[in-house]
């Protein structure tokens, strides 16, 4: 059931089209990424529904209401920024009471929401702290809080992840998406980095120059990306060029060099040019005289829990993950043959590659 819509939005900074004609349906519970790279209008589009931008051109609607005019601290929404926003003459209760107190929220129940959101985002005890004695990890748990004391209806996270290491916010990751479901809250996340948009969404949208190119659940997106761009920005891929040399009404092939792979017709025309893709872990190497497409490894790195290589063939410099399973693959300057299941590739047409 659409919970939150988006309506033909626009923003334009004098010529400049930041967002253009977005159109999105956010179910309730949903947690949904607007994944882009920075300036495709990511956080434009989250000030909008926030309410600190407003937009030049549609409309936004909460459960069929229009709040397209409605002042932000009327919307029912709560917001982390990148830089967290924290009070810092005020300690981590009051931060985390501010909205409640805005809201008119008497001092018992105030006290009482703030020690269950303290303990939500697992920072009981330390509510009497200020934002100077805390790591950033906690400061941005603290940013979490707040948003969520006034029991939002729908939650925006720019970037918040943006300030941890890596590990950190690995942790964070999974923690916040257990957070999300135990509330059901609604949840929108502006983010650039495709391993944090997969990993805790259940639809992607990708964003670029302003619009949405595609909007999938991770797994979808992953495997069947619309796009060059798409499938370049949600991880490493390997593009081939070939020709369509037969169709057929299942199938056409697609001539790559010496090979013929087999993909689905999906309206390819004979002798016109498309783009194959492969994904580095699709790819398998085997001994020299395996029957696939001939290499020579040129670059070998271990990467602790897996492998990556690039291999020389007659189709170009290929990219190839293997998982660490204990052994070494072939070293650098060994023969191999490369071998991938036509099931793995993708294919898109000169137009889609370039678009
Ligand atoms: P980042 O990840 O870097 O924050 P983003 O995808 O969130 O990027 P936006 O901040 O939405 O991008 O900006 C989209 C485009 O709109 C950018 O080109 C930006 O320069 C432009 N823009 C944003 N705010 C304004 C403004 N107030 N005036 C003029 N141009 C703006």
């Amino acid at each position: 059931m659409t919970f939150l819509t988006l309506d033909s939005l626009a923003k334009a900074y004098g010529g400049f089209h930041a967002v253009e004609n977005l159109s999105l349906e956010v179910r309730r519970g949903e947690f949904l990424s607007l994944l882009g790279p920075s300036g495709c209008g990511k956080t434009t589009t989250l000030q909008m529904i926030a309410g600190f931008v407003e937009p030049t051109h549609g409309g936004i609607l909460l459960e069929g209401r229009d709040i397209t005019a409605l002042r932000p601290e009327k919307r029912g929404m709560g917001v982390v920024f990148q830089s967290y926003a924290l009070f810092p003459h005020m300690t981590v209760a009051a931060n985390i009471g501010f909205g409640l107190e805005m809201r008119g929220v008497a001092c018992a129940e105030r006290r009482r929401r703030i020690d269950e959101t303290l303990e939500l985002v697992r920072l009981g005890g330390l509510g009497k702290r200020y934002p100077r004695e805390l790591s950033g990890g906690q400061r941005q748990r603290v940013a979490i809080a707040r948003a969520l004391a006034i029991r939002p209806e729908v939650l925006l996270l720019d970037e918040p992840m943006s300030n941890l290491d890596a590990k950190l916010r690995e942790d964070m990751h999974i923690e916040l998406r257990a957070i999300q479901r135990h509330l059901g809250i609604t949840t929108i996340l502006v983010t650039h980095d495709q391993v944090e948009a997969m990993t805790m969404s259940d639809r992607i949208a990708v964003m670029h120059g302003g619009r949405i190119v595609q909007l999938a659940a991770p797994l979808e997106a992953y495997e069947r990306p619309q796009s060059a761009f798409a499938s370049g920005f949600l991880g490493k891929t390997n593009a081939i060029r070939g020709v369509v040399e037969k169709t057929n009404p299942r199938c056409c092939e697609v001539r790559l060099g010496a090979t013929l792979a087999h993909v689905p017709h999906e309206g390819r025309e004979v002798g016109k040019e498309v783009h194959v893709y492969v994904r580095p872990e699709k790819i398998r190497l085997a001994p020299a005289n395996a029957g696939g497409i001939p290499a020579t490894v040129q670059t070998r790195l271990f990467l602790g829990n897996h492998w990556m290589l690039e291999v020389q063939s007659a189709l170009g410099l290929l990219r190839v993950s293997q998982p660490n399973h204990g052994a070494s693959p072939p070293e650098e300057g060994s023969a191999v043959s490369v071998l991938w299941s036509d099931d793995d590739l993708r294919v898109l047409t000169a137009e889609q590659h370039h678009g």
